[in-house]
């Protein structure tokens, strides 16, 4: 019998906990550590963050789940790992605290044969003074924090149906956040939500981001062809603001936000404050800061996980400055070079590089998104990594299973507003998600599978996903053609 440890309950580990059990069967263990009590479908949370969603739409809980399909579930946080046992544990194990309510902190120790870390992001706003909902800025990156800013936002039309004017800021709150797309999304449903309250000519709407250029994403752009032509997705980007009078400022590193005021650098090293009323900025990501251990208890934090504390996986991390950078540098099996049983998926993974060209102000502020490792390659790599396991445990002698991030595509979908005919989506899809310029030389991706369009399409396909998501996400009858 062998026993499978997920760290995370996440897009990546929930997707890893269903397919494992399905796969290995009632023969062999999957335990899955994730500190929260529900699963949450976090693009969604945006919905919820300008009022359009009830927090109880995006979230359900999961014991019922695993313990219907026979998955072994605790609710704690994975604090410490032990790849090479101890004298008390002839396997590798975990540490882990409770999170349960009445048993906080209780530690437990948790064997394993392989682990995979799908722990996500740390949303680590302690990066920029005064950021997020602790501070002075909003977020909606959980659900909590997304239905209190829907509340904020709520109160902020209704001061200016009374006569104010507002300004409003959307976007990332450090010169190295990831996720642009949410922020982008976010910008396209405040807008919306403005604009149907009848308010949005008293209101500015201001996006502040750390990309060079509109339409970065993190994944430096995007040429694509629309209507026979090709075209960038900056200048669709631009358009798509222009259209909506919204403004940028770009290249932007939040050093402090204030009550009602953030502070920037910029890329040309210049300082600027911009007063808000209103500011929803992402925070930056970690990765979960969990410890490493040998076997004699000596801290290898430093060799299994990067500075960042995303764990190393077969990247090539030695490629050195950007001119040097190659598709063939991402990893493909997502294992630990160090320990061939444990593997990270999702966001937990070090990325090699970025995928935006790295760009410092003279000050030396490194101001360049972080590579995004959105839903889709979370799943899909959740999925290949598992199928190894399964194959190593059935004892098939197969390599093992690939899933690069520069062979898949990935969709950004922003839509925004609820009705079927009334609502719009700016839709996107790459492929692949990291460019890769020897295959592709002019354009970086496949223009077949890289597009941009705006209508009501892409409104019904986020739509239609989320239901699909939640559907897969709760175990329902064949959940498991649903793709990832
Ligand atoms: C507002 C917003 C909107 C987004 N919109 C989209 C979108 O439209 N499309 C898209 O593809 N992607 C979108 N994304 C990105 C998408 O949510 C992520 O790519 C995806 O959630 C990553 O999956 P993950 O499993 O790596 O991390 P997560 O889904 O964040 O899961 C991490 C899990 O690990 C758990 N965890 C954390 N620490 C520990 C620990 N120490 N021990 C054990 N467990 C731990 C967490 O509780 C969580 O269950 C959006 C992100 C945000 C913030």
């Amino acid at each position: 019998m062998a026993k499978l440890v997920i760290l995370g309950a996440g897009v990546a580990g929930h997707t890893a906990a269903l397919h494992a059990k399905r796969m290995l069967g009632s023969h062999h263990d999957v335990i899955v550590v994730s500190p929260n009590s529900n699963w949450n479908w976090i693009p969604s949370n945006i919905w919820v963050g300008v009022g359009k969603m009830p927090v109880s739409k995006v979230v359900f809980p999961l014991a019922p789940v695993y313990k219907k399909k026979g998955i072994d579930f605790h609710q704690a946080r994975a604090v410490e790992i032990h790849p090479e046992g101890s004298d008390a544990h002839q396997r590798g194990y975990v540490v882990a605290e409770s999170t349960k309510a009445g048993q906080e902190g209780t530690r437990e120790e948790i064997e394993y044969d392989y682990l995979i870390n799908c722990t996500g992001p740390k949303l680590n706003f302690g990066a920029t003074e005064g950021l997020g909902p602790e501070g002075n800025s909003l977020s909606v990156c959980t659900s909590a924090h997304a239905e209190e800013t829907s509340k904020h936002l709520a109160a902020a039309i209704e001061r200016i149906k009374a006569g104010e004017k507002m300004r409003f800021v959307v976007g990332t709150g450090h010169g190295t956040c990831t996720c642009e797309g949410a922020a982008f999304e976010y910008t396209f449903n405040l807008d919306f939500a403005l604009r149907e309250a009848g308010v949005r000519d008293k209101a500015e709407v201001v996006y502040l981001t750390n990309e060079a250029q509109l339409g970065d994403f993190g994944v430096g752009g995007l040429i694509f062809t629309q209507q026979g032509f090709q075209t960038t997705s900056k200048l669709w980007t631009e358009s798509f603001f222009r259209e909506r009078g919204i403004q940028a400022i770009l290249g932007a590193h939040c050093t402090k936000v204030e009550p009602g005021v953030v502070h920037y650098e910029q890329l040309d090293g210049s300082f600027h404050e911009l007063s808000f009323d209103f500011a929803m900025l992402l925070p930056p990501f970690r990765g979960a800061d969990l410890k490493a251990y040998d076997r004699e208890g000596n801290d290898i934090s430093d060799k299994v996980f990067n500075p960042a504390g995303f764990l190393k996986v077969d990247a090539n991390y030695a490629a050195g400055g950007y001119e040097n950078w190659r598709a063939e540098d991402w990893p493909k099996t997502y294992q630990s070079p160090m320990y061939d049983n444990i593997f990270a998926a999702g966001i937990a993974f070090a990325p090699p590089h970025q995928i935006s060209q790295p760009r410092t102000s003279p000050n030396g502020t490194v101001i360049t998104p972080a590579p995004p490792r959105t839903g889709m390659p979370s799943g899909m790599i959740a999925k290949a990594v598992v199928q190894t396991i399964v194959d190593r445990v059935k004892g098939v002698g197969a390599p093992a299973h690939e899933a690069p991030m520069t062979g898949m595509g990935a969709a950004c979908v922003a839509s925004a507003g609820m009705s079927f005919l009334g609502g719009s989506a700016a839709a996107m899809t790459m492929h692949p998600v990291v460019p890769d310029w020897q295959k592709y030389p002019n354009t970086g991706r496949d223009l077949k599978g890289t597009s941009g369009e705006i209508g009501l399409a892409g409104h019904w396909m986020k739509h239609l996903l989320h239901v699909l998501f939640l559907y897969k996400a709760k175990a329902r009858p064949f959940w498991w053609i649903i793709p990832e």
